[in-house]
């Protein structure tokens, strides 16, 4: 059975062999029994309920949480030569007909739907109708209310299942894998006896760092000019940030969309597709951006605040690479960040074991942005993933990259300051005195006359804070919560003052991910042509790692192109031929200049 699976494997997804863990939980799923696959964004989730889909002899029922992205998995197996169709509310009640009329006949292996269908009496009536072998639950942790992302019709599929005739198998997939979700998951869906597999946490294509203490704005600019024509993806906290951050790109000249959900439907929809089709390189996004997009040549996800949690982080940092191409997650931490999450949850309407639950996750974001071991390490503890080796040598952290600046003048100027003000102050005030501000408000505090007015006047207001930020980070400081933060001196700061314990800051190297242009640049252009052509994304036409592999291997006819990582069948009869005569004359223009 499983060479089989092995056989659709290259025929319709162009791939020789299975990720890690999917295997596994593709074979126990071909053996009949109920499973439950924690796999992390990017791990291939798909393919483990795709393939069985095409061995099973019925109908496979895909319950998705998110139009969007049935329409884009849909697009993507109609495209590998997997009958598939979706039915949710964006059609007519006479197609949702026609379509379920071709399920009955068996043109379809795939049926994508959301939850609320199955809650449809006349839906129920025609799915009793259908073979129907095999259920995959998509997002499977929407079932639970610890989960960030609770949907009620979640708790209906288990009837929805018991109402069938035949039972089918049952297979639940998310990324999520802290323990009360996977109890829920096991209960609510009513899974029997199932087998649990926990895999793939390691993206080992992508780069870990977190930035502390750094003037982001620049770091933003600085990093996309380094990394034009990438896609990328910058998130921002709250909706006023991705505004300013997109005017602020858009100003220095740089392709960019923007989506959050201040935005129109309309917008937020033209805004993707733009993203998507490659036409523009970075989209600016709350987390409102993100679900049900499978784009995978993104190749940076840059966080301009800390995220909530770390599932939330991962799951966002994971947009990064999912074509196994190289990929760079970095974190703009500022000790703001975790007053504004602070903020959110307490203004959310979380129960109070809801909102110490939060609390909890946020320390724990905390601890990953403050931390100096391994930043893999402790993503893939934080899973639930073992035996994790000490360092990655591939992360921020492990990778001694960054240029270590001595900054302990500069600390003790701004913690004696800080004494000086008596502790009563926000950061604002504190490097307006330091700078030696005539502010109106310095001036009539009398701040002039402190012996610490004036003492960084080389410095720009905005560095004096950045520093006062790292220092708050790294616990020399402190910031008391509420709305405008007064800046104490944290557990630290003695050691600073007293014993001149020397403070660093780290300078994180920015480096541009490598990216060979030439033939893969051409190859690219050629994707984008024929994806308009097509109507589809260019990544369903190939991967970045086919064009990659592509250009590596230079294939110089249809069998040689087959072995390409990558190309099946289905798209080497479709676009081969295309590719293979730029590649021959693109190798013959090169051997001609040389
Ligand atoms: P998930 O749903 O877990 O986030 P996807 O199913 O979208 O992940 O898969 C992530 C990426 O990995 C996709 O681009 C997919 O085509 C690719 N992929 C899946 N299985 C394999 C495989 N066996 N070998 C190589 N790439 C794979």
């Amino acid at each position: 059975m499983l060479e089989r699976a092995q056989a659709l494997l290259k025929e319709h997804f162009g791939y020789t062999a299975f990720k890690p863990g999917q295997e596994k939980v593709i074979s126990s799923l071909l053996a009949g029994g109920d499973t439950l696959a924690i796999m992390p964004t990017g791990a291939g989730k798909s393919v483990c309920y795709q393939v069985p889909a095409l061995i099973f002899g019925g109908i496979t029922l895909v319950i998705s949480p998110l139009i969007a992205l049935m329409k884009d998995q849909v697009d993507g197996m109609t495209a590998s030569g997997i009958p598939a169709t979706f039915i949710n509310s964006s059609l007519r009640s006479a197609e949702v007909g026609r379509r379920l009329e071709q399920a009955g006949q068996g043109r379809f292996k795939l049926v994508y739907v959301a939850p609320e269908r199955l809650e449809i009496a006349e839906f129920q009536a025609l799915a009793a109708a259908l073979d129907i072998s095999f259920v995959a639950i998509d997002e499977a942790h929407c079932v639970s209310q610890w989960g960030h992302d609770f949907r009620p019709s979640y708790r209906k599929i288990a009837q929805f299942i018991h109402s069938l005739e035949q039972r089918p198998v049952l297979g639940a997939f998310t990324a999520t894998a802290t323990d009360e979700i996977r109890k829920d998951i096991i209960d609510f869906l009513d899974l029997r006896e199932p087998r649990v597999f926990v895999s793939g946490f390691d993206r080992e294509n992508l780069y870990f760092a977190v930035v502390r203490g750094e003037n982001k704005k620049d770091f933003v600019l600085d990093y996309v000019n380094n990394n034009r024509n990438k896609p990328g993806i910058i998130y921002a906290a709250t909706r006023r940030e991705v505004d300013n951050l997109y005017e602020l790109l858009q100003e220095k000249g740089y392709p960019c969309g923007r989506y959050h959900a201040g935005m129109s439907a309309v917008e937020r929809e033209e805004n993707q597709e733009a993203f998507i089709h490659d036409d523009v390189t970075v989209m600016v996004a709350t987390n409102a951006f993100g679900m049900g997009i499978d784009k995978s040549n993104v190749r940076y996800v840059l966080h301009y605040n800390m995220p909530k949690n770390m599932e939330a982080y991962y799951q966002e940092a994971g947009r990064a690479g999912r074509d196994g191409e190289p990929g760079e997650c970095i974190l703009l931490f500022g000790a703001q960040d975790i007053l504004l999450q602070k903020f959110m949850i307490g203004e959310s309407v979380y129960n109070p074991r809801r909102k110490a639950n939060e609390y909890c996750k946020l320390q724990q974001i905390a601890a990953y942005c403050h931390t100096s071991r391994c930043l893999r390490r402790y993503i893939l503890e934080y899973f639930g993933e073992q035996e994790v080796p000490e360092r990655c040598e591939r992360c921020g952290n492990c990778s001694d990259d960054g240029d270590l600046i001595d900054v302990t003048v500069e600390a003790q100027k701004i913690l004696s300051c800080v004494v000086r003000v008596k502790e009563r102050y926000g950061a604002t005030i504190v490097a307006e005195v330091l700078k030696g501000s005539k502010n109106k408000r310095v001036l009539q505090l009398r701040f002039d006359r402190l012996s610490t007015y004036g003492i960084m006047a080389g410095y720009t207001l905005q560095e004096i804070k950045d520093l006062i930020n790292l220092l708050a980070a790294e616990d020399y400081l402190a910031l008391s919560g509420g709305e405008y933060p007064v800046v104490k001196l944290g557990r630290r700061a003695a050691a600073v003052l007293k014993s001149g314990e020397k403070v660093w800051q780290r300078k994180c190297k920015r480096k541009a991910v490598q990216v060979d242009e030439g033939l893969f640049e051409k190859l690219r252009l050629l994707r984008k042509e024929i994806a308009a052509r097509e109507g589809v994304p260019p990544y369903l036409v190939f991967a970045d790692s086919t064009l990659r592999a592509l250009s590596e291997q230079l294939p110089r006819d249809r069998e040689e192109m087959l072995k390409v990582k990558g190309v099946g069948q289905y798209k080497l009869e479709k676009f081969g031929d295309e590719f293979l005569k730029l590649i021959r004359d693109y190798v013959k223009t090169v051997g001609e200049s040389c």
